[in-house]
C-alpha cells in the first residue's frame, strides 16, 4: 500500500532560526511501516545503481543510509564533524551561512573504484552534500548517486552537485 510520506514530516517554522522552515523527519522514523516504506524505496534505487557502499554525514545521513546499507548486505562509512573519527581522516571544509565547517572520512572507509552511494535526510544549499561527495572521491571512490528523504528545490542544492544523479523522495 502507497504511504504518502509528507504525512509525516513535521514542519516547524523559524527554527533554528527566523525565516527556516525546519523539515523534521523524526515523525517518520518513529513509524516504523513509514520508516521501512521509505527505506525501500532508496533501497531500490540503490540496487539499480550497483552500490557497494554508502557514506552518510552526521548524523541524520546515518538514520537514513545505514538501513539501506543493512539491506543491499553493503558497508556504510560514517563522515563526521572535526574530533569524532579515532584513526587517519580526510577532511573537506564546506561554507555555512556564517563561517565555514567541516567534515571527515576515515582514509581506509572507501576503496578506489567503489560505487558509493551519498545519503542524507534533506537537500539544502548543498553544502554538505557536496562535501561528503569530496571526501569519497579524494580517496577514489566513485559516487553513483545521492538519495534524501527530502529535497528543498529553492535552496539549489543540485546546482552545487552537478553532474550526479539526485534521488528523493519528496521536494518542497
Ligand atoms: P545543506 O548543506 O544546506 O544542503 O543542508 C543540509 C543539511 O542541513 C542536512 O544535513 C539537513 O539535516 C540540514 N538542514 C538544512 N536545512 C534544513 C531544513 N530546512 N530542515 C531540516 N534540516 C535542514
Amino acid at each position: 500500500m502507497a504511504i504518502d510520506l509528507t504525512d509525516y514530516i513535521a514542519t516547524v517554522p523559524d527554527y533554528p532560526e527566523p525565516g527556516v522552515m525546519f523539515r523534521d523527519i523524526s515523525p517518520l522514523m518513529a513509524d516504523g511501516e513509514a520508516y521501512r516504506y521509505a527505506t525501500d524505496q532508496l533501497v531500490d534505487y540503490a540496487r539499480g545503481k550497483n552500490v557497494e557502499m554508502i557514506v552518510g554525514p552526521e548524523a541524520r545521513g546515518f538514520i537514513v543510509g545505514c538501513p539501506v546499507a543493512y539491506e543491499l548486505g553493503v558497508g556504510f562509512a560514517p563522515a563526521r564533524k572535526e574530533g569524532k573519527l579515532p584513526r587517519e581522516t580526510v577532511k573537506a571544509t564546506y561554507s555555512l551561512e556564517y563561517g565555514t565547517s567541516a567534515l571527515y572520512l576515515h582514509k581506509d572507509a572507501i576503496k578506489p573504484g567503489q560505487r558509493v552511494l551519498v545519503t542524507d535526510d534533506l537537500l539544502a544549499t548543498g553544502g554538505t552534500i557536496a562535501a561528503t561527495i569530496q571526501l569519497v572521491e579524494d580517496l577514489g571512490g566513485i559516487v553513483v548517486g545521492t538519495a534524501f528523504i527530502i529535497e528543498l528545490k529553492d535552496l539549489h542544492g543540485r546546482d552545487k552537485i552537478k553532474g550526479h544523479d539526485i534521488f528523493s523522495l519528496m521536494e518542497y
